[in-house]
């Protein structure tokens, strides 16, 4: 394993050279010094397994890592047992048209509180995903990782304990550690270097130094209100943290190896690139 840099998505000045599919994106990644890409199904999963494939060819040829990110209106704390099985069914689909892009990862929001108790919602949530690493296994997706993701809003499952506690049911599963939903839910937590050491002392005490080096992380500068996260803004947007500067020589000194995705609001790669540079630097 080696730590990568890459977008979630594509950038604005992608479009803007003329570029026009993902299928010219790991051309234009490598050529940049990027390694890794994260394609959201945010909104559903809507690809055909030939543009799947078309996508996943020039990936691998290019070396660049590819995470899919499954779609945010699953939710696996729902009580409700017929939903419950519609989420664990578009997880299966995400799982599908993931192999057909040869990604390893599936990145995954666990779901909402939706005003209920939030042990009562982690316990639903926790049930799902055990039954939805069944199902994938079952269905031959069994190499394909989930990677529950840390939350920004209030109401959304995800604050970094529960993320461990889902992460303990079994050694598959891989944190997806969001520090700008972080910094956001913490109402500006994220600060200084050991803010950020603090973090990955909570991973490392329950999930070993193993599943540390191989976290997943997003990173972006958020705004925040009361609520939590409002926006995703570009680093030059200095106005807004976290800053990943205090991130990159902890990674460094700790000798992870994560696949680091930017989530910058229209300089994804960019931006990736910017967290390369003061990781070689740190
Ligand atoms: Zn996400």
């Amino acid at each position: 394993m080696k730590i990568r840099f890459g977008p979630s998505g594509n950038s604005a000045s992608f479009y803007d050279q003329g570029y026009t599919s993902t299928k010219q994106a790991p051309q234009w990644l490598y050529e940049m010094g990027l390694d890794a890409f994260e394609y959201s199904f945010g909104k559903g999963v809507r690809i055909t397994e030939q543009t799947a494939r078309e996508i996943g060819v020039p990936m691998a040829e290019y070396d660049i890592a590819l995470s899919i990110h499954a779609p945010y209106y699953i939710n696996l704390a729902t009580p409700e047992v017929d939903k419950a099985k519609n989420n664990v069914r578009f997880l299966l689909e995400s799982a599908r048209a993931a192999s057909w892009m040869g990604a390893k990862k599936i990145i995954l929001h666990p779901g909402s509180c939706g005003g209920r108790d939030r042990r009562e919602a982690l316990k639903y949530a926790m049930e799902r995903t055990k039954t939805a690493m069944a199902v994938l296994i079952d269905n031959g997706y069994g190499g394909m990782a989930l990677c529950p993701e840390t939350m920004g809003k209030g109401n959304q499952l995800g604050l970094l304990e529960e993320i461990l506690e889902i992460c303990l049911l079994d050694e598959k599963l891989i944190p997806c550690i969001d520090f700008g939903h972080l910094h956001a839910r913490g109402i500006g937590s994220l600060k200084s270097e050991e803010d950020f050491a603090d973090i990955l002392d909570a991973v490392e005490k329950e999930l070993g130094k193993k599943r540390l080096d191989n976290i997943h992380i997003h990173f972006s500068r958020v705004e925040y209100t009361d609520a939590g996260e409002k926006k995703h803004w570009d680093f030059k947007d200095t106005q807004f943290g976290p800053d990943f500067i205090h991130l990159a020589s902890q990674i460094k000194a700790r000798d992870m190896h994560p696949v680091v995705i930017c989530e910058s609001q229209t300089r994804m790669a960019e931006d990736a690139l910017a967290m390369k540079k003061m990781y070689l630097e740190a």
